[in-house]
């Protein structure tokens, strides 16, 4: 038991920086399209967090939110990483309202690869990829407007993400580098931000996790749409739906029915195209799947540390 104990002490000594009154947990090894979580224990101040490269390169969160759970009691900042940002050593900086640095540390993020893959598009999707429309233009300025929103509500439970269709088959993953083949020859280049489940046509598509619809309406290239906010600046994204059962404003929990398969819009057939964002930042769902969207393992590591003291 003591060699536990000394085990979890040198371990969160590897991982947490203690500053000033307050305590700064995070985990320092990551891959792009992982979320950084950062808490700060007993504290409820206002910051800004940042990560920078040697080459200039950042990514900066302003969701700092309060948790109130039986586990950890303070505050909790989400960043996630770019797939296009370059592996290597990242200063992290936790930043005062008027800019001031209170702590620094360092996180690394290792080098990961995505898939490659073509998808041919017939003349009618090569049309609404290539033809200018300034519909589709200020769709997208709209729905970068809600992903860059943050409701600073405080968060009172920890909270698990599951995949919205659980029988699917996931025929497109996350961080895809997608090559698209026009029909008259030419190509075009893209990253696929989400995570694509193919089922029957109609197969129902839940919520995934309790939340907010702050958006439900139809779009010209996503087609019948939804868009959760499962935490503050954190959302869940739905497109191709057949059909959507919600709108804007509804509360939903893990397994609200919040819509049915289909394939509206740019789509090759049915699937659920499903996207997390976190700040604004498309991220893998992977470890938010296991370890929920406020990483429960590392608060659990901060739990065990005081338990063995
Ligand atoms: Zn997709």
């Amino acid at each position: 038991m003591k060699s536990l104990s000394i085990t979890i002490i040198i371990f969160l000594m590897l991982l947490t920086e203690v500053f000033a009154d307050q305590e700064v947990y995070y985990n320092s090894n990551f891959e792009r399209g992982d979320v950084v979580t950062v808490l700060i224990q007993g504290d409820d101040k206002s910051y800004i967090l940042e990560l920078v490269n040697s080459y200039g390169q950042y990514e900066t969160s302003n969701i700092f939110f309060p948790v109130d759970t039986i586990n950890f009691k303070g505050q909790v900042a989400l960043i996630g990483l770019d797939s296009t940002l370059k592996a290597g050593k990242y200063t992290l900086l936790i930043k005062n309202d008027d800019g001031g640095i209170e702590s620094t540390g360092e996180i690394l993020i290792h080098e990961n690869t995505f898939k490659k893959e073509n998808i041919p598009l017939d003349h009618a999707n090569t049309s609404l990829r290539t033809d200018p429309n300034p519909e589709i233009v200020s769709e997208a300025v709209q729905i970068h407007q809600i992903y860059g929103t943050s409701s600073f509500s405080s968060v009172s439970r920890l909270k698990s993400i599951s995949l919205p269709i659980l029988n699917g088959i996931i025929t497109s993953w996350y961080g895809d580098r997608r090559l698209f083949l026009y029909s008259d020859g030419s190509s075009s280049a893209a990253i696929h931000n989400g995570t694509d489940i193919a089922a029957p046509f109609g197969t129902k598509i839940n919520a995934g996790c309790t939340g907010q619809v702050v958006f439900a309406g139809k779009r010209i290239i996503t087609g019948n749409s939804v868009v959760i906010e499962y935490l503050p600046g954190v959302y869940g994204v739905f497109f191709h739906m057949n059909e959507f059962f919600v709108s804007k404003g509804d509360i939903v929990v893990e397994d609200t029915v919040i819509g049915s398969l289909g394939s509206s819009g740019l789509a090759t057939g049915p699937h659920l195209h499903w996207e997390l964002r976190v700040g604004g930042v498309p991220v893998n769902p992977d470890s938010l799947l296991k370890n929920g969207l406020i990483d429960n393992s590392l608060i659990m590591s901060i739990v065990s540390s005081h338990t063995a003291e």
